[in-house]
């Protein structure tokens, strides 16, 4: 037993409910367990039980042992003093709460509740509840990825929030700081985000129709212009980058920060540069086309860019490939765009309109765009629990990585159908 179990079973009524008495032998009823407090004072608040046939409304304070009350010096403490109930464990030392009604758990709680919170706190497997959480119905575990989901975005998007507040509240800026992160994937989020950051997005949509000045000014400002090339192209972006940087005083970014290692050559940063500066050298009105449209088919052609014609025969500057192939955005990074980038931002900017319609929108498109594969979502789908779209996918990620890999098994739904389940 521990602090955090105790408290489990008293907050989701784990124990025989029949036949409980204080320990001065008196009939007791728990009518309502109390609101769980999270601040300073006591466990529960506003609980409500019945003593003999007295009613009583109140808070209630939990310990593994009686004598716990007194090594956290709760007889000094004011806030302790009117309480309707101290619930423990074991009632080692009689009477340590003076005047507050005891209840003593231990002889209550059927074994399968320490049985199958062992078996989660003390396995080794990556998902402790392997093998078991297919005893918890779909439309449980449906309610709780739908939560899940709910707590991503809203971890997500308070971040972006302060973005928007940094920026006076303009989407624009929004957008373009968050899709450039994006093209960085997990990668080379972080410079790519620090590439849009040093670059003020004035300065590309002024040249936004000239595709070679875009790239003069993605690729400089990136600090991949400071070599001495053999190939024209890039020597030729050397040279407006060296005018526009002057023009517009501007400071590039440490070559250094961006990856390419163990990556895919279709994934290199100088690929995704080039991309990126072709969405900007088409785009019109990207942020209120983004906002207005709400179907994959109608977002993929918003996302529909390749880089431009030197990066057929490239990967990196001056090193050339013996085959063509032209590099666009393929589906899934439109997928990952779709779902890290264009539906949040749509679900924020409804939030911020209060427009539930919007917001409702934006969550259908998710559950439009397939599941997303990788390890975490491998993992689920080899232990039978299949996400079926992107929604799916994204509150898995969430679930593992918040509370599996943590073992926060108690704050978890399906956790709590697992230990109170009696099989
Ligand atoms: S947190 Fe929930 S889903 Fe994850 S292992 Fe524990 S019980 Fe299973």
């Amino acid at each position: 037993m521990n602090e955090a179990l105790l408290q489990f079973v008293w907050q989701y009524s784990l124990y025989r409910l029949t036949g409980l008495q204080t320990a001065a032998g008196e009939p007791l009823t728990i009518i309502h367990c109390g609101r769980l407090n999270k601040d300073a004072g006591p466990d529960f608040l506003e609980g409500k039980v019945k003593i003999g046939n007295t009613t009583l409304v109140g808070n209630i304070e939990l310990h593994i042992k009686s004598s716990d009350w007194l090594k956290h010096g709760h007889q000094n403490d004011a806030a302790y003093q009117n309480l309707i109930l101290h619930v423990v464990f074991e009632n080692d030392v009689k009477d340590a709460a003076a005047n507050t009604p005891v209840l003593e758990l231990k002889e209550h709680i059927p074994p399968h509740v320490f049985a199958h919170y062992s078996g989660l706190m003390q396995t080794v497997q990556k998902l402790p509840c392997a093998g078991q959480h297919q005893k918890v119905k779909d439309i449980t575990k449906e309610a709780w990825l739908s939560r899940l989901l709910a707590e991503r975005w809203e971890q997500k998007l308070a971040d972006w929030n302060v973005l928007l507040e940094n920026s006076a509240e303009d989407w624009r800026n929004l957008l373009y700081w968050r899709m450039a992160a994006n093209f960085g994937f997990k990668t080379n989020a972080t410079p790519f985000l620090m590439l849009a950051q040093s670059l003020p997005l004035n300065i590309p949509t002024r040249h936004k129709d000239n595709l070679t000045q875009l790239e003069a000014l993605f690729f400089g400002q990136a600090g991949m212009l400071e070599d001495d090339f053999k190939d024209d192209y890039p020597r030729e972006l050397q040279r407006e980058y060296d005018y526009l940087r002057k023009k517009y005083q501007l400071k590039p970014i440490k070559q250094h920060l961006w990856k390419f290692l163990r990556m895919r050559p279709a994934n290199f940063p100088t690929i995704r540069i080039a991309q990126f500066a072709a969405l900007v050298h088409k785009s019109i009105h990207l942020f209120s086309q983004i906002i207005e449209t709400h179907t994959v088919k109608e977002i993929e052609p918003l996302l529909d860019v390749k880089a431009s014609s030197y990066w057929d025969t490239h990967f990196q500057f001056d090193v050339a490939q013996k085959q063509t192939s032209k590099k666009s955005l393929g589906a899934s990074s439109v997928q990952n765009i779709i779902i890290n980038t264009i539906a949040p931002i749509q679900f924020l900017y409804a939030a911020r309109q209060d427009t539930h319609k919007l917001q409702e929108r934006s969550l259908q498109l998710l559950e439009a765009v397939p599941a997303e594969k990788n390890n975490i979502t491998r993992l689920w789908a080899e232990n039978d629990w299949h996400a079926v779209n992107a929604a799916q996918s994204q509150a898995l990620l969430q679930l593992y990585n918040n509370y599996c890999s943590e073992k926060r098994c108690l704050e978890c739904s399906v956790g709590l159908n697992i230990i109170r389940s009696a099989s």
